[in-house]
């Protein structure tokens, strides 16, 4: 889907869609769905004025196209944020003024959440997965119960974000029988080898997060974009890095598809963004899919650092990871879980643990979840990275 149309949607609550037995789980979820669409499948009939959507029997003419026009719809972030405008890296500001501004901008719009998240909704959205399961002969998804896999992933921005990684997380994970993926900045700082090689012999993933964190790559001219890219080769090639990690969600289509020729997949695209990094960015689905010839592995739950930046303390980030967690596990997707390190996100002690009862209450569902990688779950799905990739 090279150009997707910009559609007006509707906001429904699916009623039971009892002719539709894939989309079973979807019951009372509201979800948004294309205007024209609702013409197009005679589904109108069915919207009552209360917004509820009972989908009328008979078929409809829903196809793949339409799926991705969703999941596509704000896939991409192709404004650049103000931190990509500035004529030198923003990174100049220390990070916690950074966190204090961020604080300031998410209290402020924590009222407003149906500008920033009018879609996809706030904190989670799946509209694109109800429409795929809303489509004409899905096969029921059968009696055997699957567990939803579980990706845990931190974004490594700083050294104090890699020991805090090794010291307090690294034993959180491996308490809860998890392995985790850390997507690394690999070209901002003296990385510390020796910490980067005790992550892979304890057997987690380490993956590339950007360059330098300056938030131009996806901006860039193809040639400087390509020359950014490959500055990570030395790393890729002595941590085995096989994913991509945009720094600040940032991505546009040319980024993706250049990604897609260096990584096996990508993981820069939020299932609902919320107000970072530019309002109203997701896919609205949590399962990987291919856009611009890259499997993309979207990040399912809410971000810490969103959360925090809303003001949501410890207990309240658990309460939102575990019901989009279980909703993610009724809808078959895959849960991607996307922390920090450092102390002024989840590397704090109560936020540590509020991460830590996160994983405890997965590890208790077990008949529900199962801790994974990346790797693990691309096996199990029939998308195929572009020939050329690692
Ligand atoms: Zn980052």
């Amino acid at each position: 889907m090279a150009n997707v149309r910009s559609e007006p949607l509707v906001s429904v609550r699916i009623a039971s869609a009892v002719n539709r037995p894939r989309a079973g789980w979807a019951d009372g979820l509201r979800v948004h769905l294309p205007a024209s669409l609702l013409d197009r499948t005679g589904w109108r009939r069915g919207l009552r004025p209360d917004g509820v959507l009972e989908i009328p029997d008979g078929p409809s003419p829903v196809t793949t196209d339409d799926v991705a026009c969703v999941r596509e719809q704000r896939a991409f972030t192709d404004r650049r944020p103000l931190s990509a405008r500035l004529p030198l890296s923003y990174r100049i500001v220390p990070g916690r003024a950074r966190a204090i501004i961020a604080s300031a901008i998410g209290r402020w719009n924590r009222r407003h959440v149906d500008r920033w998240a009018a879609f996809p909704g706030w904190p989670i959205d799946l509209s694109t997965d109800v429409l795929d399961d809303l489509r004409d002969g899905m096969a029921s998804p059968g009696p055997r119960a699957r567990r939803a896999p579980v990706v845990l992933t931190h974004d490594i921005d700083s050294p104090e974000g890699l020991s805090n990684l090794v010291d307090r997380f690294l034993p959180l994970e491996e308490a809860a029988g998890a392995r985790s993926t850390s997507y690394v900045v690999p070209c901002a700082w003296r990385l510390d080898h020796g910490l980067l090689g005790e992550v892979i012999a304890r057997g987690h993933e380490v993956g590339v997060h950007g360059y330098d964190h300056s938030n131009t790559t996806p901006f860039a001219a193809a040639d400087a974009r390509a020359r950014r890219l490959d500055g990570a080769r030395s790393f890729v090639e002595r941590y085995s890095a096989t994913g991509y990690r945009a720094p600040s969600l940032l991505r546009t289509r040319a980024l993706l598809r250049d990604v897609g020729c260096r990584y096996r997949y990508d993981s820069s695209i939020p299932t609902s963004g919320g107000l970072f990094p530019t309002p109203n960015n997701g896919c609205a689905s949590a399962r990987p899919f291919l856009v611009e010839g890259t499997v993309e592995l979207p990040v399912t739950l809410p971000r810490d650092g969103t959360l925090r930046f809303l003001g949501y303390g410890p207990d309240d980030m658990l309460g939102i990871w575990i019901d989009c967690a279980e909703l993610v596990a009724r809808s078959r997707g895959i849960v991607v879980m996307l922390t920090h390190c450092e102390q002024r996100f989840s590397g704090h002690h109560r936020a540590l643990d509020a991460y830590r009862r996160f994983l405890e209450c997965l590890r208790e569902r077990s008949d529900r979840f199962t801790f994974s990688t990346p790797g693990r779950v691309l096996e199990a799905t029939t998308l195929q990275a572009p020939a050329g990739a690692v």
